[in-house]
């Protein structure tokens, strides 16, 4: 269906582009990195984008998009992984972008403007001496309202966790889609109702998130005979509560070649351990590699790591070698490879790397992100697949969730089918308070496709 005219004519004061390039742009995120996505969601997009200036623009394209029933995909860094930015019914494209302000800060604690750049606010924090307590490895590109809407974990997990564990987002400001668009607050558990939620009820406008003191990361790698030791080690020193750190990622041997910067760090067949720990405690960090038997191989200093978050030096940052950065690395030089989603549980996870490890050798590749939660350490992982069918990444998937490791399927767009079985989520419930014409994102939430398609046939 094509887009009203009077939407147009009502919202001509604000920036838009219907270049067809750029709309094609904007309606994509990281999906091919699923074969199973790239199928079918190659050819989606919308109509139009709109570049919101702040939030009474905002509150104007949801009463203009919900008088007219126009579909609206909202949009932040557009780095998601499941086709949660791609619209499905064609429609608007809400790029959040300009909406990138620091609105307040306060010891232990900032608000921000959803479409602030989580890198942007982190550089903004600095000479505050605060910095956010984790950020996904996409970091220059993601938004702070694209991670609580589409994200989980990343650099900072292996000391606060996830970002829906409690107290990790302390508010949030959603406009609804209504002819008489609302703001509306969510704190403390109601911020779940939109978290994670891929824009499917209401639009996220600010974000209110506890801070952490900034500490100097240095970045350092370590590498050891084999996976199992190199977890070992990895559980060990993310246990070690006295050094402060950002970041503890474990390669096993067969995925280190695929990250083509790092691996002359390492020899044939051993396992890399890349860490971002806080510069005063990097030799206790070393010393307690070399009493696990591992070394030492690369050393970047705190400034240096900084500068090269910012876009200078040759090397990007370390943690664009971590986290799904990882599938990034692996897909440009085998472009056949994908990946999974997994959860080890605590205590017997190092078991369980070791069994999955063993039983699918050569064909799943884990790289293990460490994270503590609710006072333990455990890690996930998005393993590399060498795919060769839907069927077979499903038997995987099957078997590996047979064996106890939570599976989040990263091959479907639909919302409910993804996984972490969260009975609790109370999506649905609130997108028919805050959407009530199942406009927003049509076809990721399942019991509202039917309603959203018809509306935009
Ligand atoms: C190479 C690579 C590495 C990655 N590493 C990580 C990682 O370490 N950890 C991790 O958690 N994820 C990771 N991701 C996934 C993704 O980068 C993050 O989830 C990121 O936080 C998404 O932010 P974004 O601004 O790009 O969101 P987008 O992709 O633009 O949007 C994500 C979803 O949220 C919705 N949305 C965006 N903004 C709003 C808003 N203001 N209100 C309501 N809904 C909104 C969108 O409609 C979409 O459904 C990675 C992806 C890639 C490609």
């Amino acid at each position: 269906m094509p887009l009203p005219d009077a939407l147009r004519a009502e919202l001509s004061d604000i920036p838009m582009l219907d270049d067809q390039r750029v709309v094609r742009m904007k309606s994509r995120d990281f999906f091919w990195f699923s074969p199973v996505l790239k199928q079918s969601l190659g050819d989606k997009r919308a109509d139009l984008v709109i570049e919101p200036r702040d939030k009474a623009d905002v509150m104007r394209i949801a009463a203009a998009c919900a008088r007219h029933r126009v579909p609206i995909t909202i949009r932040g860094g557009g780095t998601g992984n499941y086709g949660q930015a791609v619209p499905l019914a064609g429609g608007v494209v809400l790029d959040m972008a300009k909406l990138d302000q620091m609105i307040w800060q306060k010891p232990g604690a900032g608000r921000f403007a959803a479409g602030a750049r989580m890198l942007e606010i982190d550089r903004t924090l600095a000479p505050l001496a605060h910095e956010l307590r984790f950020y996904p490895s996409t970091r220059q590109a993601a938004t702070i309202g694209g991670f609580v809407a589409g994200g989980a974990a990343g650099a900072g997990s292996c000391t606060w966790g996830q970002i829906s564990d409690p107290g990790a987002v302390l508010g949030v400001e959603v406009v609804t889609v209504e002819e008489n668009p609302r703001a509306i607050e969510l704190r403390g558990r109601d911020v779940l109702k939109v978290m994670h939620a891929y824009g499917v009820n209401g639009i996220i406008t600010e974000v209110e998130v506890p801070l952490a003191p900034l500490h100097p990361w240095c970045e350092r790698i370590a590498v050891f005979p084999s996976l199992s030791a190199a977890a070992k080690f990895a559980q060990n020193f993310t246990e070690c509560d006295g050094i402060a750190k950002k970041l503890v990622t474990v390669h096993d041997p067969q995925v280190v070649p695929y990250l083509k910067r790092l691996s002359a760090y390492a020899d044939s067949g051993e396992a890399m351990v890349i860490v971002m720990a806080s510069e005063p405690q990097a030799e206790a960090f070393e010393l307690l590699v070399a009493d696990h038997g591992g070394r030492v191989t690369f050393r970047r200093s705190a400034a240096d790591a900084q500068e090269a978050a910012y876009g200078g030096g040759t090397m990007p940052p370390i943690y664009e070698f971590t986290w799904n950065h990882t599938t990034l690395h692996a897909i440009r030089i085998e472009p056949t490879i994908t990946y999974l989603q997994l959860r080890f549980p605590p205590v017997t996870n190092l078991e369980l790397v070791d069994w999955v490890a063993k039983r699918f050798e050569n064909e799943v590749l884990l790289h293990l992100e460490f994270q503590r939660r609710f006072g333990k350490v455990t890690c996930s992982s998005l393993p590399l697949v060498r795919y060769t069918t839907t069927e077979r990444l499903n038997e995987i998937m099957a078997e590996l969730d047979a064996k106890g490791v939570a599976v989040s399927n990263p091959h479907t767009y639909v919302l409910d089918n993804a996984g972490w079985k969260r009975v609790d989520a109370p999506q649905a419930e609130f997108k028919r308070l805050a959407d009530p014409f199942g406009l927003m994102n049509p076809g990721k939430l399942k019991e509202w496709r039917t309603e959203a398609m018809l509306a935009t046939a």
